[in-house]
């Protein structure tokens, strides 16, 4: 394993500052974050806590930029600069892995991919920049109408610690593939690759101001910056009362938004399902990075018929993972921070105190080597009923809640029974039951015999509490531009 003195050394500098109109913006006599290894506790850099005048700085440079050279490129030149955008980071991408683990826990595997995928956000949106297309719309022989996109303004990017690199591209490629400026606002516990983002971004060639970082807390940069009254979009992933709050703000100054919140999502698991293929699926879709996404298929509803022998086998592997500092490349790392432990640990211990079964897990992880990191067990709790707190709310850990049906009807109605809908997912070797899942389950991205298997070209976002509108894919830039409609009377 790297240890994390030479992972420090490779990476070379951290970030000690924010990044607006093209300069370093230190500490100075600010507050600051401090930002930690979570699979160590070790201090990794201290950065400035940005202040509202930070984020009004920021927000006056990129509504400027929206009319510098920016707005004189040709749509294939912005394109060009993403594609490399894109190349720049893929070629560094074995650096901005290191910084992801480090700063956010996750395996080194699993952040090289995030990373790539993130580098892969600006390749995607690059090949559209030049084909946002108009319509021409019919009004007989003495009028011709049409449409064009033009960008909505400055952009605001609130992103959350889970996946911080790759969250901050799928929201600023297609920002800046629309020809709009960006101010990001990455999460107080995972900055560091963002701001060593802008500074690529400047290195390509993307115009000074376009697009800026202002690091610090949520209740001070995050919310100025979702009430600055120039900012006209705001795209933001978390919680769902921090997306309420952002909402509100929004409204203030009739910005859109764009919300991708929390979840609890069902995963199906029908008595016809080949169980070898299904396991390995059930535990990549609820310990994937700790069991810190969004999506995460955390409520695993299963016919009765193969219910113990599922839960049997889930037991066994997860009892066989092997957790630990994410440099070691171990099935699963640690969580983000001690606050988040703590919360996962709240949900363990108020469901030990309901009587709840756990196959296995259930307590604070111990890894021998780095006993500062903030781990905890592969968990199955087992036997839940559909409206327990294990069932209805988002543990954001490993935590996978068992619930038994009878039937495929009641599997959906069980589904359906949260106020989230963003993922589900089901194994069956019925075509017609899955189908049937498909079209009737509330949720914005369904997986039949393949949870998380949509990769990053398909659109993602949520039906209700799990929030507004969709990133990634093509759907991905619906928020980005706004549509003038011209009528000439001959
Ligand atoms: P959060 O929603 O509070 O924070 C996410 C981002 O919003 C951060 O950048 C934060 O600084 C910012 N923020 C916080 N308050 C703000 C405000 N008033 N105005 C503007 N921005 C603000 O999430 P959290 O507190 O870090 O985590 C709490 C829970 O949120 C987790 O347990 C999990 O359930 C959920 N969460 C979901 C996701 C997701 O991918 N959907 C990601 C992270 C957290």
């Amino acid at each position: 394993m790297t240890s994390i003195k030479e992972a420090l050394e490779q990476i070379g500098e951290l970030p000690t500052h924010m990044w607006i109109a093209g300069q370093k913006v230190s500490i100075g006599s600010r507050q600051t974050i401090e930002c930690r290894d979570p699979g160590s506790g070790q201090l990794l850099s201290t950065l400035p806590a940005g202040s509202k005048d930070d984020v009004a700085h920021a927000v006056s440079v990129a509504k400027a930029a929206l009319k510098g050279p920016w707005a004189d490129l040709l749509p294939k030149e912005r394109g060009r600069l993403l594609w490399k955008a894109g190349e720049a980071l893929h070629a560094q991408a074995a650096q901005y892995a290191l910084v992801e683990t480090l700063d956010s826990g996750k395996p080194l595997q699993d952040a090289k991919v995030s990373v790539q995928r993130a580098a892969d956000y600006f390749m995607y949106y690059a090949g559209m920049v030049d084909k946002l297309e108009g319509t021409s719309v019919p009004l007989g022989p003495n009028k011709v109408a049409y449409t064009e996109k033009v960008p909505v303004g400055v952009t605001g990017h609130i992103v959350p610690w889970n996946v911080p690199l790759s969250m901050v591209t799928r929201g600023i490629a297609p920002a800046l593939a629309c020809g709009n400026t960006a101010v990001v606002k990455p999460a107080e516990d995972t900055p560091l690759a963002a701001v060593m983002l802008i500074e690529l971004l400047e290195e390509v060639g993307v115009p000074v101001g376009v697009v800026n970082v202002v690091t610090g807390f949520g209740s001070e940069a995050g919310q100025a910056l979702a009430e600055h009254p120039d900012v006209r979009h705001i795209t933001f992933t978390g919680s769902v009362a921090t997306g309420k709050k952002i909402m509100h703000a929004a409204a203030d100054h009739l910005a859109s938004v764009t919300l991708e919140l929390g979840g609890k999502s069902p995963h199906l698991i029908l008595g016809d399902a080949d169980l070898d293929r299904a396991t390995p699926d059930i535990l990549a879709a609820v310990y994937k990075n700790a069991g810190q996404i969004c999506s995460s298929g955390t409520r695993l509803i299963v016919e009765k018929a193969i219910h113990n022998e599922l839960v049997d086998r889930l037991a066994e592997k997860s009892e066989a993972m092997q957790i630990g500092h994410g440099l070691s490349n171990p099935d699963m790392g640690p969580l983000i921070s001690n606050r988040q432990l703590q919360t996962v640990v709240g949900f363990a211990d108020r469901a030990k105190g309901r009587g709840i079964d756990f196959a296995c897990g259930g307590n604070p992880a111990r890894v021998a080597s780095n006993q500062g990191g903030y781990y905890f067990e592969p968990t199955v709790a087992n036997n839940i009923d559909p409206d327990d707190e294990l069932a209805q709310k988002e543990v954001f850990g490993p935590v996978l809640s068992v619930i038994p049906v009878a039937s495929v009807d009641e599997a959906i109605e069980v589904a359906n029974n949260t106020d989230y809908g963003l993922a589900a997912g089901i194994h069956t070797k019925d075509i017609t039951a899955a189908m049937r899942f498909a079209k009737s389950v509330e949720a914005g991205q369904v997986y039949i015999n393949g949870y998380h298997s949509s990769g990053d070209t398909v659109p993602f976002g949520g039906f209700r509490d799990s929030g507004i509108g969709r990133e990634k894919g093509l759907a991905g830039l619906d928020a980005y531009s706004e549509t003038r409609a011209v009528t000439i009377t001959l």
